[in-house]
C-alpha cells in the first residue's frame, strides 16, 4: 500500500531519530526486527505491542541524549528494566511509534559506603546482582522479589516494588536514599544523595519512585543496606482460620519484634493446586494438616537465639490454639523447599491449572477477613464452584486474591465481572486495588473509577508539569 504524504512524513522522521540514536549508542544497541521481539512482549506473554526499536545506552549521558532526540522527534519512549513487571507497565502499545528504551546495559555498581550503610547501582542491576555484591560486603539489601534473578533496581523504583520482607524493612520507596534521573526533556538531575534527613523542599524523588516510567527516567539509585543477619529461620504452620492467622501474626509481632521479617499467607486451596499439579515438589508436612484451611510461611532474622525464639513463639501459637501444626526447617535446603512452594509453585501451579484471574490488592490487617467473606460471597453467588486461591503478604495486608472459575466458564466479560467484585470489595473497605504491582497499561480503568477526582487532577497536574509533552511511556497509569 503507498504511504500517504504524513506517513511518509512520519517515516522519514523515525528514520531520522534512528540514524541519530545510532551516532548515540552505536549500531549494535539499536535493536529492529527479530532482535527487537523479546522487548515488545511482556513478562506474562499476553500483551504484544510494537515500536519502531529498543534502544540499550551504556551511560547515562547516553540516557539523556537518546531521550532528548526522541523528544526533538516527538517519538514516546518506553523505558524497560527485566520486563518482569505484572501490568504491562514496560510494553509499548499498539501504535509501533515508540522507541523502547533498555536500561539494561546501564548496571554497574557504582560504590559500596560501609560507614553509611549505603550502595550506589545503576538501573539496570539486576536485584539478585545487588544481593550478591553487598553479601560479600557484609550487609543485606532487603527488596527480595521471586522475579530477582531478573528484575532490575530501575524497575523495583518505578514500580515501588514489595516482596517478602517489606514487613520488616518496607517497600523500594523506604528502602531508597536518593536517585539519579533523565527528565522528559533530557536533563540530567543527580539526585544521588545518600542523606537519612534532608528536608529541603519538595520530594521528587518520592513522585519518581512509583511512577512506572511516566515522568522520567531513573538511571540510577542510592539504596540503604543493613547489617546481614547472622541467623535467619523459616517455619510453616497450619492454621484453623483466618482470624487465627491474624491472631498469630499479633503474637509474632510481640514476641518476635524486629526479627520477624515475613509472614506469608497461603490459602490450603492454593496448596492442593501445588499439590495436584507439581507432585514432584515436596510440601512441608503430612497430609492431615493440609485440611487446615490457612498455612503461612514465617521468616526471622537475627544475630542470637533467633531458632529458639522462633520455635517458642510457635509453641505458645499452638497451645493458645492459633495453630493446628508447624513445622522448623531443619536446614538451608529445607528452608529453600518451603520457599521454593511460595515463590515459585503458586504460580506454576494456577499456570497448570489453566490460568486464574489475578489481583494484587491491599486491605488494612484486620479487615482482611471481612474482605475475605465479603469477596467469596459475590463471586458464589455468580458462580457456585469458583474456586479462589489466596495467598500474600499477611504481614503487609497484601493478598494475591486469584479466582479460577470452570474452564467453559472463563470468558473474557467474566473476567472483567470478577475484577469488578473483588475491587468493590477492596473500595468498601477503603483498600487499594493495586498493593505492589503498579497500574501500568492493565489497570488504568480501575485507576479512573477508585481514585478521587481530586486525586486524579493532581497525578494529572504532576504529569503535566514533569511530561508536558506526554511522551513519557504514553499510555501508561493516567490515560
Ligand atoms: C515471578 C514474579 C514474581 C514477582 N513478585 C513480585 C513481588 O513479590 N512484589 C512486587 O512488587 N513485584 C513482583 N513482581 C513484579 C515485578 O518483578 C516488579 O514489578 C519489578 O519491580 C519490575 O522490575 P523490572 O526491572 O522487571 O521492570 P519492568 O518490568 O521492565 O518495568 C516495570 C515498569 O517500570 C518502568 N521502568 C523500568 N525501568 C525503569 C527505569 N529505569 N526508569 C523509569 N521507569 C522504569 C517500566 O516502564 C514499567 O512501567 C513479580 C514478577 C514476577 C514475574
Amino acid at each position: 500500500m503507498p504511504l500517504t504524504g504524513a506517513a511518509t512524513a512520519d517515516r522519514r522522521r523515525v528514520d531520522g531519530l534512528i540514524e541519530e540514536v545510532v551516532r548515540v549508542v552505536g549500531a549494535r544497541h539499536v535493536l529492529v526486527g527479530e532482535d527487537l521481539v523479546p522487548f515488545l512482549t511482556d513478562q506474562t506473554g499476553m500483551l504484544r505491542g510494537r515500536a519502531v526499536a529498543c534502544v540499550r545506552p551504556g551511560r547515562t549521558g547516553e540516557v539523556a541524549d537518546v531521550v532528548r532526540l526522541a523528544t526533538r522527534h516527538s517519538v514516546p519512549i518506553v523505558p524497560q528494566g527485566g520486563n518482569t513487571g505484572l501490568c504491562g507497565g514496560a510494553t509499548p502499545d499498539g501504535g509501533g511509534r515508540a522507541l523502547v528504551l533498555s536500561l539494561q546495559r546501564l548496571n554497574r555498581i557504582r560504590s559500596i559506603d560501609r560507614e553509611n550503610d549505603s550502595i550506589v547501582v545503576e538501573a539496570g542491576c539486576r536485584q539478585e546482582t545487588v544481593h550478591e555484591a553487598v553479601r560479600a560486603a557484609g550487609r543485606l539489601f532487603p527488596l527480595s522479589l521471586p522475579s530477582r534473578g531478573t528484575c532490575t533496581i530501575g524497575g523495583n523504583l518505578a514500580t515501588n516494588a514489595g516482596g517478602v520482607q517489606v514487613l520488616r524493612y518496607g517497600t523500594a520507596r523506604q528502602l531508597t536514599l536518593g536517585i539519579e534521573v533523565v527528565t522528559a526533556d533530557g536533563e540530567i538531575w543527580d539526585g544521588l544523595r545518600d542523606l537519612r534527613k534532608d528536608n529541603t523542599g519538595y520530594d521528587l524523588r518520592d513522585l519518581y519512585i512509583g511512577s512506572e516510567g511516566t515522568l522520567g527516567i531513573i538511571t540510577a539509585a542510592s539504596l540503604r543496606l543493613f547489617p546481614l543477619p547472622r541467623q535467619e529461620e523459616t517455619a510453616f504452620a497450619a492454621l484453623p482460620s483466618i482470624e487465627a492467622a491474624l491472631a498469630f501474626l499479633g503474637l509474632a509481632r510481640a514476641r518476635l519484634g524486629e526479627l520477624l521479617t515475613s509472614f506469608e499467607l497461603i490459602a490450603a486451596t492454593s496448596l492442593a493446586l501445588v499439590a495436584r499439579h507439581l507432585p514432584e515438589m515436596p510440601l512441608p508436612y503430612g497430609a492431615a494438616s493440609f485440611t487446615a484451611p490457612w498455612h503461612v510461611l514465617v521468616q526471622a532474622s537475627g544475630d542470637a537465639n533467633v531458632a529458639e525464639r522462633l520455635e517458642a513463639t510457635l509453641a505458645e501459637g499452638l497451645q493458645a490454639g492459633h495453630l493446628i501444626d508447624a513445622v522448623v526447617a531443619r536446614s538451608l535446603a529445607q528452608a529453600r523447599e518451603l520457599w521454593t512452594v511460595r515463590e515459585g509453585g503458586l504460580g506454576e501451579a494456577m499456570r497448570r491449572a489453566g490460568g486464574a484471574i489475578g489481583h494484587d490488592v491491599s486491605i488494612t490487617v484486620s479487615r482482611i477477613p471481612k474482605f475475605l467473606s465479603d469477596a467469596e460471597a459475590r463471586l458464589r453467588e455468580q458462580w457456585p464452584d469458583v474456586l479462589i486461591a489466596v495467598h500474600g503478604h499477611l504481614g503487609d495486608g497484601n493478598l494475591h486474591y486469584n479466582v479460577l472459575l470452570p474452564p467453559q466458564q472463563r470468558t473474557a466479560d467474566a473476567a472483567q465481572r470478577v475484577h469488578r467484585m473483588v475491587y468493590d470489595s477492596v473500595a468498601e473497605l477503603a483498600g487499594s486495588f493495586s498493593a505492589e504491582h503498579g497500574i501500568g497499561q492493565i489497570k488504568t480503568d480501575e485507576l479512573r473509577r477508585y481514585k478521587s477526582s481530586v486525586e486524579l487532577g493532581l497525578m494529572r497536574a504532576i504529569k503535566m508539569a514533569l511530561d508536558p509533552k506526554g511522551l513519557m511511556n504514553p499510555g501508561k497509569v493516567l490515560i
